[in-house]
């Protein structure tokens, strides 16, 4: 009761799906659609990224708005290229998801797509 109201946090109205990935698109289209996405039009999503080196950093989470001061205009599918671990093994971004980060409002689980990787198939 009154939940959303107690919250400052910054909500973007599509915060819990992208507006271009409809819940009940196939997980490709959904994929393919985010990968194209600007990354300004995700801020409010975390990006989990992870270069699967075995004994390197393992998972590591950025916000899409920082990302984006950083990027500027560049798609999700293009930093997903740029990105490089800097955890020690230089590698690239082999699996990652976007996710809804962490959320005011306990009702509604986190969401996680999974843009590359063992996950992303199909
Ligand atoms: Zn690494």
């Amino acid at each position: 009761m009154g939940g959303w109201r107690k919250s400052l946090d910054p909500v973007p109205c599509s915060l819990y799906v992208p507006s271009m990935a409809a819940a009940n698109a196939s997980p490709r289209a959904q994929r393919s659609a985010i990968l194209q996405s600007p990354l300004r039009e995700l801020t409010g999503f975390y990006l989990a990224v992870d270069c699967l080196a075995p004994g390197c950093g393992g998972e590591r989470r950025f916000a899409v708005a920082e990302l984006a001061d950083f990027y500027r205009g560049r798609t999700v599918g293009d930093v997903l290229r740029l990105m490089r671990c800097s955890g020690g093994c230089g590698g690239r971004a082999e699996a990652a998801w976007l996710e809804t980060g962490p959320i005011l409002n306990a009702r509604v689980r986190p969401r996680r797509v999974a843009l590359r990787g063992p996950e992303a198939r199909g």
